[in-house]
């Protein structure tokens, strides 16, 4: 139900654990985080924020880039497995959710015939596995898998991917559901509102339905789903604390 993330020079898990904690007015039933430092790190939680916090204590968490997510479960009970971020089959991407695939029962069929095995019973580690899939096929960038993943799905989503192969860039997409990106110095974060990025900066872009975010610490690229570079728009928050 919520959604933070960052790619910069900063700590990502104080940054990702403080935006959660704004976002919990939303509700939600479990709580995680996926951080990128040698390699890619996932835990999650059902409960609260500060229960995830709790558990963390004592971890090196050092990590620059990161996702972090608070669940409402839609599909799959509230569990430690069906927690987000999922990862993929290989351990090398995670990818954080909120919305609804309403097509899921027939791509999971579809990868499971081809002999991905299903961690939870979410429609987001399907959404997350196709990608793959289709990654693992193509050349190409994981931009351009999540680009044909997109166009045949069928319900609406925020999601944010997280790639080992990759480690300062975060793709990000939406439809139906919000996601606003904050312009740093040198850094980006994202949300599911404004409320957690106010602190650090007060410029923003609000993502439009299919649109695909490109982002690094210091680089913001828009795409929509036939490949074509958007300019993205600058809103000023005039919003405090
Ligand atoms: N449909 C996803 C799930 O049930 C995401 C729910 C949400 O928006 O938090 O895991």
């Amino acid at each position: 139900c919520g959604i933070v993330a960052y790619t910069g020079p900063r700590e990502a898990y104080p940054v990702i654990l403080k935006g959660l904690k704004r976002l919990e007015y939303r509700g939600y039933d479990s709580a995680g985080v996926a951080l990128l430092n040698s390699g890619l790190q996932v835990f999650k939680k059902k409960g609260k924020v500060a229960e995830l916090e709790e558990a963390l204590l004592g971890k090196n968490l050092h990590a620059l880039t990161g996702i972090g997510h608070t669940r409402w479960a839609t599909h799959g009970e509230p569990s430690d497995r069906n927690a987000h971020p999922h990862r993929s089959s290989n351990g090398k991407l995670a990818m954080v959710h909120n919305g609804i695939i309403e097509n899921y029962a027939l791509l999971k069929r579809e990868l499971q015939n081809k002999g991905y095995h299903f961690e939870s019973d979410t429609d987001t580690e399907v959404l997350l596995k196709f990608i793959e899939d289709i990654h693992g096929h193509h050349n190409g960038s994981l931009e351009e898998a999540v680009r044909i993943a997109l166009k045949r799905i069928v319900g609406a989503y925020v999601i944010i991917l997280i790639d080992e192969d990759n480690p300062d860039t975060l793709i990000a997409a939406r439809k139906g559901s919000p996601l606003v990106i904050g312009i740093g110095k040198g850094e980006h974060f994202l949300a599911s509102d404004a409320s957690p990025i106010v602190e650090y900066t007060k410029e923003v872009v609000y993502i439009n339905d299919y649109e695909i975010a490109i982002v690094k610490p210091d680089e913001l690229i828009l795409k929509n789903l036939g490949n074509e570079k958007v300019t993205p728009f600058i809103t000023k928050l005039d919003m405090e604390l």
